[in-house]
């Protein structure tokens, strides 16, 4: 199972709370049986690894996909995020023909015994998904250890490009110093936070992806796989702590009217005692200008908003708090950590909504974006010593 989506879904399935713990494994089994281990088109284009098929009661996780399966077309479920995905299996059981269904949970062999054939006609159903249970025990073992160990290369004769802290903005269900649980929700219903960690997944995937095919290596850490809230301090600290190169926060902006679009970078201003102002500005250009030209070969309509200092050109503004030079440990380091502060797109606006969350090509466009600014940020890391 090394689809690097099927481990980005294992990824965000460990960090989710779910009911029933002990059927997490043959649960991510069954999407492995299902979306051919992450790699049908369904999964791909629509994170949909259950082949759920599209019901009214999945207005709240789900928006509706034509797609053409192997039984013909039909309408599918298509999840915005794989935490949309993971909630809506859930939900697709609360459904009536599954009715029953938590009285056969004492083990994931009842379960799937139960739930297989109301889930599908095909034979010995169930019996296929528990062959892959212990290969989906050992994938959330394995990303277990890797996410604590911070995801480190394997150790190859590779150039060592350093350290890249990302920053996935918001999290949680509360507020907290420097950080709110949420900000922006899109057209379509979904908050910010979770496409903050779906991008910053995509991207990490990118930066090792892009680096590995140079035989170079990159420590790509993240300043949180789940949906928790971290405080601007905290989230700072880690590229302190790991010595980074970079720090990157992703955002995603919202406006009352509907027409605002988008992309813009920010960067600690002078007035907030910027200690690198030109690296961060450097920086800060770097990654808007990809991100910006990548968005405009898939639409015509991205608009490049520029970089700006994070007092909005407003010297009383104290700017925020995450790209604060003392927080990522600047006064303290010979080489400061460069930082810059990505609002991606206004979620507020339909077609950026279409663009990069419901409509058909979301994902890839997603991959697409990413792409450009892991090989904005691999370009700066090759320039700091
Ligand atoms: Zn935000």
């Amino acid at each position: 199972m090394t689809n690097e989506l099927f481990r980005r879904l294992a990824t965000i399935y460990l960090g989710e709370a779910i009911r029933y713990p002990k059927l997490r494994a043959v649960t991510l089994a069954q999407w492995a049986l299902e979306s051919g281990r992450g790699s049908s088109a369904l999964a791909r284009d629509h994170y949909n690894f259950g082949g759920l098929k599209w019901r009214k009661e999945m207005t709240p996780y789900a928006t509706k996909v034509k797609y053409a399966a192997h039984d013909g077309e039909d309408f599918y479920c298509k999840f915005a995020t794989l935490e949309n995905f993971i909630a809506g299996y859930w939900a697709f059981l609360n459904r009536t023909p599954y009715s029953g269904w938590e009285a056969n949970v004492a083990t994931p062999e009842k379960f799937i015994r139960f739930v297989g054939p109301i889930y599908t006609p095909r034979p010995n159903y169930a019996d296929a998904v528990l062959a892959l249970a212990p290969e989906a025990e050992a994938l959330l073992a394995d990303v277990e250890k890797a996410e604590a160990a911070a995801v480190k290369p394997a150790a190859a004769p590779a150039v060592s490009l350093g350290v890249i802290v990302i920053d996935p903005g918001h999290g949680g269900n509360s507020d907290v110093s420097g950080s709110s649980a949420n900000n922006a929700i899109s057209v379509s219903n979904v908050k910010e936070k979770k496409l903050t960690l779906d991008f910053a997944l995509i991207l990490r995937d990118e930066l090792l992806r892009q680096a590995a095919a140079r035989n170079e290596t990159v420590q790509v850490v993240l300043t949180r796989t789940t949906d928790i809230n971290v405080t601007g301090k905290a989230r700072a600290a880690m590229a302190f702590d790991h010595k980074a190169k970079l720090f990157l926060c992703i955002h995603f902006n919202g406006n009352k009217s509907a027409t605002v679009r988008g992309t813009e970078t920010f960067y600690r201003a002078k007035e907030n005692n910027n200690i690198n102002l030109a690296a961060d500005m450097e920086f800060a250009g770097a990654v808007q200008t990809a991100l910006f030209t990548a968005l405009k070969t898939i639409d015509p309509g991205a608009k490049d908003r520029g970089i700006k200092p994070d007092n909005q050109g407003n010297p009383n503004l104290p700017g925020f708090g995450v790209l604060n030079d003392i927080s990522l440990g600047n006064d303290r380091r010979q080489t400061p950590c460069r930082a810059a502060y990505i609002e991606a797109e206004f979620i507020t606006n339909p077609s950026v909504d279409k663009l990069l969350i419901s409509g058909p090509n979301a994902v890839p466009n997603r991959i697409a974006a990413m792409a450009a600014v892991a090989g904005a940020c691999l370009a700066q890391m090759r320039k700091i010593p």
